[in-house]
């Protein structure tokens, strides 16, 4: 027997090793002192109440004969579709709820969504990049071309004519860079992608992130019902990146190569999915109530405020930065030029402040560093205090 050696062909993924390793050999050494983690990319506060109420609900529906559950429909419940088909048209993008895949989460869609495409296809992906849109196409054995981000763009890569490419992974609001796109840029990507036939595969994880005003969906943009898939996940949301949750969208009307690719997904996911539980669907739905939209508006501003506090001072100290305003992430420039790794121990050694170095996340992001807004109030301040000490 032979094994998928496409395998052989991922970088060893040994950033959160790495950085683990670093702070333990440090805490060792120096056990009284408090680390602050400014480096996680989990939330911190719990679910909000209205989708606890509801999942505790559907939990008790699942004790009684009357109104047990067994499989869920393989695209997700239509009460749950609606509404976030309701959610689309709150900011203006025609989505309908039999466009909508509810999933368990925009990992599994962003990596899977390969499994109706040929390996023959090339993909483009930024760089920097959230890995897994470059690994599962490794695994895959599909070719990768990069589009890199740079102080120069403004860590918002746009289309490069010159090049071609079948896969287009975009990001936005982004991580790890937090650089959002305009809508004008946005069209620049879906003309390119009709123009040559590809197909943008858009994650907007973080949109509920955004203040300006920016698309929060790629079916804001005109041309995009005929190029676009868009992966959404309730995870920074709404806190469920435990409770997993998440939406992929894909036009009734997208075809390419003679085939239907709603039709091609619906297969894939009937295949290799059997859906997300009730009780998680019917906490999901109450987060697109409006009392469920008002509490996680709440827990978002909390987060928006702990980058603010972050983004407030990285200016004050005059260091070049992006996200913050539209996004969990902070992405700066080291200080003093220095490497990724040189400064994640200068942090940690200086400040006791752990984040990640932008290395990590591809070729451009050496000299950067990733800073996250998820944690707590006091610890935030804390460590914008001790940044602050370091820099002056
Ligand atoms: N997409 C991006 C850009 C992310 O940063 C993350 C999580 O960190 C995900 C998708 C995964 O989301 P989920 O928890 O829904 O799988």
């Amino acid at each position: 027997m032979k094994v998928n050696t496409n395998f052989d062909k991922m970088v060893p993924s040994y950033l959160f090793a790495e950085i683990a390793r670093r702070v333990s050999a440090y805490q060792a050494q120096h056990p009284d002192q408090e680390l602050i983690r400014l480096g996680i990319g989990d939330v911190t506060l719990p679910l909000p109440a209205a989708a606890v109420e509801a999942m505790k609900k559907g939990a008790e529906d699942l004790a009684h004969k009357e109104t047990f559950k067994g499989y869920p429909d393989y695209e997700g419940y239509a009460f749950l579709r609606e509404a976030i088909s309701g959610y689309y048209r709150s900011f203006g993008a025609e989505v309908s709820a039999d466009e909508i895949f509810v999933s368990d989460g925009a990992k599994s869609d962003c990596g899977n969504i390969g499994d109706i495409f040929s390996p023959e296809n090339r993909v483009l992906v930024t760089d920097p990049v959230y890995p897994v849109y470059v690994d599962s196409n490794l695994m895959a054995g599909r070719e990768i071309v990069y589009a890199p981000c740079t102080r120069d763009n403004g860590f918002l890569a746009m289309p490069d004519e010159a090049q071609q490419a079948d896969l287009i992974y975009l990001c936005s609001p982004n991580n790890p860079t937090g650089a959002a796109y305009t809508r004008a840029q946005l069209q620049a990507w879906v003309d390119y992608a009709n123009r040559q036939g590809a197909v943008l595969l858009y994650d907007s994880a973080y949109e509920a992130f955004i203040t300006e005003d920016l698309p929060r969906s790629i079916f804001e943009i005109p041309g995009a019902r005929t190029c676009a898939i868009e992966f959404c996940s309730l995870s920074k949301t709404a806190g469920f990146t435990g409770t997993r949750c998440g939406y992929t969208v894909i036009p009734k009307e997208l075809e390419r190569d003679e085939h239907n690719l709603y039709r091609l997904w619906y297969r894939r996911q009937a295949t290799k999915f059997n859906g997300v539980s009730w009780p998680v669907q019917c906490a999901a739905a109450a987060v697109f109530t409006p009392e469920g939209q008002r509490q996680i508006r709440e827990n978002i501003a909390y987060y928006q405020e702990n980058a603010r506090l972050i983004a407030d001072m990285l200016t004050a100290c005059g260091v070049y930065f992006t996200g913050g305003k539209n996004s969990p992430y902070i992405w700066l420039q080291c200080p003093g030029n220095m490497d990724s790794w040189r400064f994640f121990d200068e942090l940690l050694t200086k400040a006791q402040v752990v984040g990640t170095p932008g290395a990590g996340f591809g070729k451009n992001g050496e000299g950067y560093f990733r800073l996250t807004s998820f944690g707590s109030r006091e610890k935030t301040a804390e460590a914008v205090e001790r940044f602050r000490r370091m820099l002056s």
